[in-house]
């Protein structure tokens, strides 16, 4: 649907999707557009076939929540449609900040080519104005940009902020997963990047981060330039964090300033 406002989802929908099919039910009523949002586990960007196979999938709910969030129309294609030869879906060269920075490009290989495949296949056949990405997957969010605007696509990306639970937990379709004692031990994550707030130096906010990160098991725990992922300069900066809690992979970030 030419000039709609997309929101791409693998589906499993809560409330922090719900935020952002909200954003696009707004912005496509100004723009006198529809809100379209697609429902498609792609088997691409997952680095553990497990993974992949126990991804939730609860689909007459997540079309019932489009519905109420103000989406005019769900897409939910078949593999069949989204990958019928490698012409119709190719990978795109990666961008910088997809494949140098050592966060989920080193812990999830191949996982950005098999996002940028997949958020190619679908701007190509949805053909959208604008498309809403959560800021929860802060590093997903820049690698899309980075890559819409290297591939010269006419398509605004917008960020719409994390939604977390009133305990602090960031929104998370893999949330699920989680036992009660789990879902204690997670919480360590949000109090990590509440503790780097009050850090005055990236390393300092590094430091405090590891300390309250001490019973999970983290990839990385980080403080970046927000814009390229790299060591921290004068801009705006992210803190960032990835852990494991059981089976279960969880990420996060904020916003961080000295
Ligand atoms: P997913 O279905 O996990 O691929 O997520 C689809 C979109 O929803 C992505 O742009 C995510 O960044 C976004 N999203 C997921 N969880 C949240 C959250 N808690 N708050 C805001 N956006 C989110």
């Amino acid at each position: 649907m030419p000039g709609c406002v997309f929101v791409p989802t693998m589906g499993a929908l809560h409330e922090g999707h719900a935020a952002l099919i909200r954003k696009g039910a707004e912005l496509a009523r100004h723009r006198g557009r529809a809100c379209i949002v697609s429902i498609f586990v792609n088997p691409t960007q997952f680095n553990e076939r497990s993974d992949f196979e126990r991804y939730p999938k609860t689909l007459e709910a997540d079309v019932a929540l489009c519905r109420e969030a103000g989406a005019e129309a769900v897409f939910a294609p078949s593999v069949e449609v989204m990958y019928p030869d490698e012409r119709s879906a190719p990978v795109p060269v990666l961008p910088r900040v997809a494949v140098e920075p050592g966060l989920e490009d080193r812990f999830r290989p191949g996982h950005f080519a098999g996002v940028c495949q997949v958020v190619l296949r679908l701007f190509r056949l949805v053909r959208p104005a604008a498309a809403v990405f959560g800021e929860k997957d802060w590093q997903q969010l820049r690698v899309v940009a980075a890559m819409t605007r290297e591939q010269g696509l006419p398509i605004e990306i917008i960020g719409h902020e994390t939604i977390r639970d009133p305990d602090g937990l960031a929104m998370s379709s893999r949330n699920r997963f989680l036992s009660a004692v789990e879902r204690e031990a997670a919480l360590a994550i949000p109090r990590a990047l509440h503790a780097a707030r009050r850090a005055r130096t990236a390393t300092e906010a590094e430091t405090a981060m590891a300390g309250v990160l001490s019973g999970v098991d983290v990839e990385y725990a980080v403080v970046r330039d927000a814009q390229t992922l790299a060591n921290v300069g004068n801009g705006p900066a992210r803190a960032l964090i990835a852990a494991r809690v059981g089976r279960t992979r969880l990420i996060d970030n904020a916003a961080w300033s000295p």
